[in-house]
Parts: structure tokens; sequence; C-alpha cells
């Protein structure tokens, strides 16, 4: 082991915090964990890791589960296709490796939803394998560390990145503690504004301390900005039940629960727009004032969700698995985006508002 592994594993393992997913080697709860931690802060992640496996604690019981309920399961850390390629693979891994995540990182990475770096968490944490996990943090990490120039945003810097890490591994039984310590390293030490160099546990080995560059690295492009687009909602009532319906099973949001929707059409007026859309269920119904605007920003998206109320005047839905009137308690089971939980607390506030 060179002494820069030695230096940093013995700083990991005398720092480490007490995370829930570190209590054992078990490949199923590293995966969920490594999946959750992609898109959440690991103060948030704990609960919903504790949810989610109390849900679905082995992999055979996410493969068997109703993909409603692996939706409705996932509710808050967000980017739900992740959910649903959870279990597609816990499906996979069932039916391919008999319910046991496979120890080969090429058959991980073939499965939905695990790229490069859930491999390389997977395969060093759970397995022991030499396999490097490069996420954001470690590439600015090792961006300092080498006093790389190259712009940590192209796929090239990945590959050279990973090929640092893994020059870097020491022997088995201590890999899974370097990629933590990396991981580690990035979140409460080198980190992006405000590096901690001083109490870094390899500052004798950085590049970039040395050279005086800390603050110049990573070298990064600018991110494109999110595009800026509306939807229009119609929050459609009989009686105390109101019309909702499951998106398609691709594309965004697959699978989840919403009020019906549609994209404005330049230059007509957004209540004809949506009655229009509403023809498709043959139900007439009266839209009334807009109700509220609520924000969500998703990767690439800055969207506008502008809701508007509205009665049934005639017609009657045949329910489906795909639409139906539902009760504003009822709808508490199901899955449904953030961006729709806002507009359910619009409409509880104002429902109840309504019957004072
Ligand atoms: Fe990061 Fe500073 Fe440590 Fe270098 S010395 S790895 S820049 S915290």
């Amino acid at each position: 082991m060179s002494t820069f592994t030695s230096e940093l594993v013995g700083w990991y393992v005398s720092v480490a915090r007490d995370l829930p997913w570190r209590e054992n080697k078990d490949p199923y709860r590293i995966w969920i964990s490594e999946i959750m931690l992609q898109q959440t802060q690991v103060d948030t992640v704990i609960p919903y890791y504790h949810r989610f496996l109390g849900f679905f604690p082995t992999v055979h019981a996410l493969a068997e589960a109703p993909t409603e309920q692996v939706l409705k399961a996932w509710e808050g850390p967000g980017y739900y296709s992740r959910a649903r390629n959870l279990q597609r693979a816990a499906q996979e891994v069932v039916a391919l490796y008999d319910g046991a995540m496979p120890a080969d990182p090429v058959a991980l990475k073939a499965l939905p939803g695990i790229g490069d770096y859930t491999t390389g968490a997977i395969a060093s944490i759970a397995f022991e394998l030499p396999v490097a996990a490069v996420d954001g943090n470690v590439l600015r990490v090792v961006s300092r560390l080498a006093a790389w120039d190259a712009d940590i945003t192209k796929p090239a810097a990945k590959i050279a990145i990973s090929r640092w890490v893994e020059d870097r591994f020491p022997e088995r039984g201590f890999r899974g503690d370097f990629t933590q310590a990396l991981m580690e390293l990035g979140a409460t030490v080198c980190t992006p504004t405000n590096p901690g160099c001083e109490r870094c546990p390899v500052a004798t080995h950085c590049q970039a301390l040395a050279e005086g560059r800390v603050r110049e690295l990573p070298v990064r492009s600018a991110k494109a900005k999110p595009r800026i687009e509306t939807t229009l909602v119609a929050v459609i009532w009989d009686g105390d039940r109101v019309l909702i319906q499951r998106r398609p099973d691709t594309g965004l949001l697959a699978g989840m629960w919403e009020f019906p929707s549609v994209v404005p059409v330049p230059g007509d007026a957004s209540e004809a727009t949506l009655s229009l859309a509403l023809g498709e269920f043959g139900l007439q119904v009266s839209l009334r004032a807009p109700l509220a605007a609520v924000q969500h920003t998703f990767t690439h998206i800055k969207m506008t969700y502008e809701a508007y109320t509205g009665r049934l005047v005639s017609g009657a839905l045949i329910p489906t698995d795909a639409r139906r009137w539902e009760t504003l308690d009822g709808l508490a089971a199901l899955p449904f985006s953030k961006a729709q939980h806002k507009l359910i607390a619009v409409i509880r506030d104002r429902t109840l508002l309504s019957a004072l």
C-alpha cells in the first residue's frame, strides 16, 4: 500500500461517520444507498433509506413488489426513473443470479440503472474489487491532488481519474475503505468552495496545494441553463373527488399519478387549451379562475405548473388503472411527484378554507 493510500485509509477508519449503509457489506443495501446518495445529501437520505428498506428489505422483496408501491416508497428522493430501474435490476438479479448481486463489475454494469460509478461503489465496497467509483466528489478531489487541468465534465477526465484511483487501490480488505475514504474526503474536507487543506490527511501529497492552485481546480465548463417550460394543470372536481391520471410507463415521471395536464398552445387561452385536452376524457367540465402556479426544477427543465380548478358538468368516466376519480385522502396512497404534492397542498388549503 502506498503512503498516500495508507494515510488516507487510516484517516478514514478513524473519522468515518456512522451511517446505516456502513453497518455491513450487504451489496443490496450498499446499492440502494448509492442510488439515493446520487441525488440527495446524506442527512436527507437516512430516513428515506430506512423507509425504503423497511418496505423492501431484500432483492426478492423489491423485485416482487407492485411498481406503484416502489414509486410510492421512493417519494422524497425524486428522479423516479431510478426507482423503476432499481426494480428492473432487482428482477434481473432474481432471474439471472437467484437474488444474489453478482460480484462481477461487467455483470453489475449490465443491470438497469447501474452505471460506472455505482458499479465501482458496489464492486469495491461490497466485494473488495479494485474498481474506481468516480463521482463529482472524487473528480474534484483527484483533480486537486494531481493538479489536473482537464475539464472534469468531459468523459476523458473521468477515464483518466478512474485510472489514477485504480493505480492506488490497496490490497483486498482495504479497498472498500479506500473508495469511501475518497468520497468522505470530498464530502467533509476537500469541499467545492472552502477546502480544509489545513486539516487534510493527504495534504503532503496534494499537487494543487504545493502549487498554490487549490482555488483554480477543478476546471469545469459552465452548465447549460435549464429550459423554461409551462404545463397547464386541470384540477377537476366531481363532488368530493378529483380527476387524476397515471403517466405513461416511459419518459419523465413515468408511472406517477398526476392531475390531467397539457403543454399550452402558443397564442391560445389556457382555459381553451385545457378544455380541449379534457375532451379526451369524454367529460364536459366548467373551468374556473387559475388556482395556483407551482414551480419545480428538473435537471434540464425549470417547469411552472399553472393549475386551474373546475367542476364536472356532464359525462361519466369509466375508471381504469390509468385514470379515475379519487378523494383527497385517497391521493395519499398513490405516488405523486414533488410538484404534484405542492399542488395537492394548495388544494387541501383551499378546501379547508372553503369549508370554514
Ligand atoms: Fe483538497 Fe486541500 Fe487536501 Fe488538496 S490539500 S486534497 S485541495 S483539501
